[in-house]
């Protein structure tokens, strides 16, 4: 359970929001629009913002230096000046080139710097607004394609800051020094900088707009890609088990050519750009005004190549705007997808200031509904009462929301109608972390990190000692195989868990259980993969387990179920009958033909080797 540090009461803006978990961290980034977004994060590095500008900006000013002084130089010679002149004007070019050389090396360190930072901000905000959103946001979005938002688009970011608007802004200046430089030589020779920069930003604008769209294409084509390939390396036992490799690897290849097919179409876009064109027609037209002026008698020719010379400073915006622009569109379209993660909205929220106390265990469901989606409704009108302390055992056949059920209990999911209270209050007027962190559960399908077999145990409680680890392991009766296994507790699990049998995971989990000492432990199904021989074990850990708290037992166990104080029988989300052993036994004719079915004469060759589910009666 993710507890912030620190409890500094919440800004308005963060009561607004409706969140499991909020990263104080990120106050200031607005979510209004992805332009603002990434203004709000380029403004908390307001130095290396302003350093990257700076060095940006004097880069090109020394850049036009350059041309400047050599105009200079060709006057003083054809004048037939005196050398010195000249060797003077050469050394303030060298002077000019060092100091430029100085400052693009702060320019590039400050606006790597700055990408860099932005990034990690960025990416650090995208996993905080993750790990908030509710189970219902996350039922619904494929792990590659969130996969892809926190890697490549935030990535995106990065390089639109650098080199992107780095470029931008450095290459920027190369297009208004003219401007300003120019009009010193002859006030006339304003024109051509005057109408390049007119049909550049012209030029700029369309070219942005069409490639802003490709981009959106080309990120959501990506992301596309990526969801499969988690899925299909998630569910590679089902592909191979299948033989669906070949049918994998065909699809996953149209998903492949999709993304090519878009960046082609970005790098079509990019090869169209006609601002080279424009480069060439403001060389020419600029060369011919200077002539006309040159013929007039108002300038000379030291002024024509002073001139040509700011004319071919435009070169470097017209190349690098090319990649820069698109860097930009780019990273906009990333910042849209990032925003619309971020801002989706999920159901639950953290509730900082709801009721904390610590739990005595007394759970009830007050006339509840619920569906995971709106248009199917799995729980139907289902009430019960448990006391502290109590263990009862839930039954149904498959698919009629056992599971469903006891995820209502910690707040995975929210109720449609009805309540689910824990000691008389409203599991939603409980404050989030309060409640989740005294309630464990077993989860029918254990997930287990790939971290250390000790790791895995603390998971809920990070601080626990490695005597505390071992004896929560001794108790849920996995320590003696842990210590087989060949670094003992330090052993890391692989991907998923493969290398234990579901047996040894759920040992884990119970261990993790005993480890966290919650007031409500959880059991889904826990013992179903466990061999006979072990279960007996097991059987004892669970007891063990169970003391002193409120237990609830998913199962199709009859040793479990018979020996709980309460039993509830769900049948398609309603409970049609709940009571003890003795009691269901009297009043309830399902649940006697179930012990019927379940003691009575063994007819299939095959019901000797486990139990048979008691829920099967309930057909
Ligand atoms: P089993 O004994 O097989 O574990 P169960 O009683 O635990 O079954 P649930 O997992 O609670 O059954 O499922 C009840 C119903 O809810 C099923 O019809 C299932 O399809 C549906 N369901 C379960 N999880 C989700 C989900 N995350 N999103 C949408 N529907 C779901
Ligand atoms: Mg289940």
């Amino acid at each position: 359970m993710g507890l912030l540090p620190g409890s500094a009461p919440l800004s308005d803006r963060e009561k607004g929001m409706s969140s499991e978990f909020i990263a104080r961290a990120f106050d200031k980034s607005d979510h209004s629009s992805p332009a603002r977004f990434i203004w709000s994060h380029i403004r908390r590095h307001p130095v290396v913002g302003l350093l990257m500008v700076f060095g940006a900006f004097s880069n090109a000013a020394l850049a036009s230096v350059v041309p400047y002084l050599i105009g200079q130089a060709f006057n003083v010679i054809i004048a037939g000046g005196g050398m010195k002149r000249v060797a003077s004007l050469t050394l303030a070019i060298v002077g000019s080139q060092l100091g430029r050389g100085v400052l693009q090396f702060m320019r590039n360190f400050s606006s790597e710097t700055f990408a860099q930072r932005i990034e990690r901000d960025v990416r650090d905000e995208l996993y905080a607004s993750l790990l908030g959103k509710s189970m219902t946001f996350h039922d619904f979005q494929p792990v590659g394609e969130i996969m892809a938002r926190v890697t490549n688009d935030v990535r995106e970011l990065n390089l639109m800051m650098n080199p992107g608007l780095n470029l931008i802004l450095g290459s920027g200046m190369f297009i208004l020094l003219p401007l300003v430089v120019s009009p010193t030589i002859h006030p006339a020779l304003i024109l051509t900088p005057l109408l390049f920069l007119l049909a550049y930003v012209l030029i700029q604008y369309h070219y942005v707009s069409s490639l802003h769209r490709v981009a959106q294409e080309v990120r959501a084509s990506f992301g596309r890609m990526n969801a499969r390939l988690a899925e299909t390396l998630d569910g590679i036992e089902v592909v191979k088990g299948t033989a669906q490799e070949k049918e994998e690897i065909r699809y996953f290849g149209g998903l492949v050519d999709r993304v090519r097919d878009r960046i082609v179409e970005q790098g079509d876009i990019e090869a169209r750009y006609f601002a080279i064109l424009l480069l060439g027609l403001a060389t020419v037209g600029g060369f011919l005004h200077a002539l006309i002026l040159y013929r007039a008698g108002a300038i000379n020719t030291g002024d024509i190549v002073a001139f040509m010379g700011q004319i071919s400073l435009f070169g470097f915006p017209v190349f690098t705007s090319i990649f820069a622009f698109s860097r930009m569109a780019s990273g906009y379209a990333s910042a849209e997808r990032i925003l619309n993660i971020i801002t989706a909205r999920t159901d639950l929220d953290q509730n900082e200031g709801g009721y904390q106390a610590p739990m005595r265990g007394a759970v009830t469901f007050e006339r509840v509904d619920f569906g995971y989606l709106d248009e199917r409704q799995i729980l139907h009108d289902v009430s019960f009462n448990i006391r502290p302390g109590q263990t009862i055992a839930v039954v149904g056949q498959t698919g009629s929301g056992k599971s469903t059920l006891a995820k209502l209990i910690n707040r995975t999911y929210d109720v449609d109608a009805g309540r689910v209270l824990i000691d008389g209050v409203d599991v939603r007027d409980w404050n989030l972390a309060a409640l989740r962190s005294q309630i464990s559960i077993i989860e029918q399908e254990i997930f287990l990190f790939s971290r250390s077999i000790a790791d895995n145990i603390r998971f809920g409680k990070p601080d626990a000692t490695q005597e505390e680890i071992e004896e929560a392991a001794r108790k849920a009766q996995a320590h003696e195989f842990i210590m087989s296994l060949p670094q003992g507790y330090e052993t890391v699990i692989g991907q998923r868990g493969v290398t234990l049998s579901g047996g040894q995971r759920q040992r884990l989990a119970i261990a993790r259980a005993f480890l966290t000492d919650p007031r409500i432990l959880i059991l889904d199904d826990s013992t179903s993969a466990i061999d006979s021989a072990t279960e007996d074990r097991i059987q004892k850990a669970i007891w063990a387990a169970a003391r002193g708290r409120t237990t609830i037992l998913i199962t199709h166990r009859l040793s479990q179920i018979r020996w709980a104080d309460h039993i509830i029988v769900l049948r398609k989300g309603r409970v049609v009958a709940q009571g003890t052993h003795e009691e269901l036994l009297n009043t309830s004719e399902a649940y006697r033909r179930i012990f019927a079915r379940y003691e009575g004469p063994v007819t299939r060759p095959d019901a000797a080797q486990g139990e048979r589910s008691p829920a099967q009666g309930l057909d």
